[in-house]
């Protein structure tokens, strides 16, 4: 039955199959904390981190317990005060805004480049104020932002870059004198996530922070263990925000085939790109040319108002996909401000409506490529 639509089995991501090709050194790693039952602060914690801290080029990677505390992490290390301002793309997850408004930050929103999605450098210093504080550019769908812009705008205001790695972990961005930094590794401070669906990715909830600057590093790690340096001795507020040791026996194993689940996901990308580049009515994602793509997600620009009638003619076919992100943050009820109403962030507002991610994950095989594109080709074809 080879011919049968592989439609059942298709998914955005699939953990399940990624789980079972390492299930023999996952369920080890395991049982090896299980039994040793150092489940908080145990020695995998360590370890990984020095793994990570070696794999990004990183000179610090503090873990803590999620991508969104990471980034809140970063702000209470920076020492930002309530009524500071910090520059972040309105196109992105809710977490960069959201950690902004706990700490009484303004999220002072940017528009986005339409061809990469990321913060619109060209943006930036007309937003600047005497209370900037920081810029928070997110690397999003799997490719830096424009990095030596920002970090040239950053150093000639004074102010704090944090890099939101959460989507790019492995990126690689060549400045323009040749260096190559990861992702993370070139502001003051990266955060990134280990939700199970990022590029790396854990059983549960995980996060990490990276710096390069050693007194930063140790308030980062002291605020993501209650703000002590030594146990019931507080020197500052912090919070509780720990990688479990679990967790972090799950990373250290996962981390090894990073660069492979990377070429996976390369390879399903430029699948798509052939097949669906010769469609007039989509717009395939665009390759930064300072930046590799890790893939975290495939993201189409579909024109004339079709998108939805996309999502809805692949669902039935039994594939899904999804829309990073629905609604831009300046109109979400909880961010809103009054001076932007419809058509301050012109290209994140025409992105809400275009873009379509489609599944890509390291278990995608051709047979299923072939099905997901034949129904597109299909869709279009039919001059739907
Ligand atoms: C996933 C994500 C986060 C939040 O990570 P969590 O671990 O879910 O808290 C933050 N920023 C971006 C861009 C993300 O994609």
């Amino acid at each position: 039955m080879t011919n049968l639509a592989p439609s059942a089995s298709i998914q955005m991501v699939d953990l399940r199959k990624q789980y079972l090709r390492i299930k023999n050194e996952i369920d080890t790693a395991i049982e090896k904390v299980l039994l040793s039952t150092a489940f908080i602060q145990g020695k995998e914690v360590q370890d990984f981190s020095q793994d990570l801290k070696q794999y990004t080029g990183a000179g610090y990677v503090i873990p803590c317990a999620n991508g969104t505390d990471a980034l809140q992490i970063a702000m209470m290390a920076l020492g930002l005060q309530p009524g500071d301002e910090v520059i972040l793309p309105v196109h992105t997850y809710v977490a960069t805004a959201e950690v902004l408004a706990l700490l009484h930050l303004k999220p002072v929103f940017a528009d986005v480049d339409s061809q990469h999605f990321t913060l619109d450098v060209k943006q930036i210093e007309n937003k600047i104020t005497a209370k900037t504080k920081a810029i928070v550019p997110v690397h999003l769908y799997g490719q830096c932002a424009d990095m030596e812009a920002i970090l040239v705008i950053a150093k000639k205001h004074n102010l704090y870059v944090i890099e939101d790695v959460a989507q790019a972990l492995g990126a690689v961005y060549t400045f323009s004198n040749g260096d190559k930094k990861q992702a993370g590794t070139m502001g003051d401070i990266g955060t990134t996530s280990f939700f199970p669906s990022k590029n790396l990715g854990c059983y549960g909830d995980g996060g990490a922070m990276f710096t390069n600057d050693a007194t930063l590093a140790e308030k980062l790690k002291m605020i993501a263990n209650h703000g002590q340096k030594i146990k019931y001795h507080h020197e500052s507020i912090g919070v509780n925000s720990r990688l479990d040791t679990l967790q972090a026996a799950i990373l250290q194993v996962k981390l090894k085939y990073l660069p492979e689940y990377e070429k996976a996901r390369q390879a399903v990308a430029a699948y798509y790109d052939a097949s669906l580049a010769s469609i007039s009515q989509i717009k395939i994602p665009v390759r930064s040319k300072t930046s590799t793509h890790v893939f975290h997600q495939y993201t189409l620009r579909i024109a004339n108002g079709k998108r939805n009638a996309l999502k809805k003619f692949l669902e039935e076919r039994g594939i899904p996909t999804m829309i990073y992100y629905p609604v831009p943050l300046h109109f979400q009820k909880a961010y809103q401000q009054e001076q932007f109403g419809k058509g301050s962030f012109p290209v994140t507002e025409q992105l809400s409506e275009e873009v379509i991610s489609l599944p890509i994950h390291t278990e995608m095989t051709e047979n299923e490529l072939h099905y997901i594109t034949q129904a597109i080709k299909e869709f279009f074809s039919n001059g739907k």
